[in-house]
Formats: C-alpha cells, structure tokens, sequence
C-alpha cells in the first residue's frame, strides 16, 4: 500500500503537451523503506520533499526539480552525531516503454514519485559525513589535519632523485629512441 501514496496521476500533464505542471509534495520518510548506507541515513520519522514540475514531451513525462531529504550519522572522524540536509536536482523521464537505468515507467496514467526519490535521495547522503570541516576527531594528536612536513617541498628532495638511474619505466624509453 505504501506504492500507492506516491503515485502522482499525470492525465491532465498530457492533455497540455509543453506546458510545466507542478508536483509539491511531502512524504513521511517511513514510505520509502530505509534508505541508507553505512554513513548516513534518512531519519524514519523524516520527510522528503519533491519542489518540481511535470511536462509532456512527445510521448514521454519529464519531472525536473528538486528533492530534499534529512539525514544523520556520525561524524567519520570523531563519531559524535552529525545531521543534515541534502537537496537533489532532479531530471527524470517517465516513458511508456521504460528503459532500464534511463527512464521511469509510466502506468495508467499515473507514475510513481517512491522509486526515483529513493534513488535520488539515496546517491545523494554523504559518503564522508564531518561535524565540522575541520573536525581533528577525537583525538587530534592521532588525527592530524595535515600530515607533517607532508607539504613541504624541500623535504627530502636531495636525498629521493625523481627519476633514478636504472628505473624500468626510463630504460623502456630509451628502447624507444635509440631502436
Ligand atoms: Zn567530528
């Protein structure tokens, strides 16, 4: 039953072939199923939202617009909980003869919202989630922002030659030219 809440009938969408009519809705989170990886995920009781609009293109239904999501996790770093926002640009196709991974079918007269917000939302949760930018974890002496002396140039520079006599790579070069 829970397909059925984000159905969107779109009849009227191809009476006015061209012409852009708005899809507004909210849904319970919870009508999706989890979604989730092992980073983040959208919060059961969350909502997501679809701000777009629906056209008929030939023979095909175009959504463009934007969802957005909640999600939370722990932050990678010092696994304190982290929340957010996501929002997801969207552009999709609904077509009477779907094609698999491209386009979205269309079935009597009605298309379903549930699988394309899923995906979308889904591809969308930060993969790194971070409190903080700078976030040093728990223990900064063991998470350093920046490796020391990892950016400094002159490091070792006379001691590790770029291209050391006798390399592989070089040798196959000089075949090359002297063949
Ligand atoms: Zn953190």
């Amino acid at each position: 039953m829970t397909r059925v809440r984000t159905l969107e009938h779109i009849a009227d969408v191809r009476r006015r072939p061209g012409v852009q009519r708005p899809v507004v809705r909210t849904f319970p989170a919870e009508v999706f199923g989890p979604i989730g990886t092992s980073s983040a995920t959208v919060p059961p009781d969350g909502e997501i939202a679809l701000d777009g609009t629906l056209e008929a293109t030939g023979l095909d239904i175009v959504l463009t617009g934007v969802a957005t999501a909640p999600w939370e996790g722990e932050c990678r770093r010092c696994l304190r909980p982290v929340t957010g926002t996501i929002e997801v640009d969207l552009q999709e196709i609904f077509s009477n003869h779907p094609v698999e991974g491209e386009t979205w079918p269309v079935d009597n007269d009605s298309i379903d919202l549930g699988p394309v917000l899923h995906d979308a939302v889904l591809l969308t949760l930060p993969l790194v989630p971070l409190c903080a930018d700078d976030c040093a974890g728990p223990d900064p002496e063991r998470f350093p922002t920046r490796v020391e002396g990892s950016d400094a140039p002159d490091d070792d520079a006379d001691d590790a030659p770029a291209a050391p006599a006798g390399d592989p790579r070089w040798a196959a070069l000089d075949d090359l030219r002297f063949d």
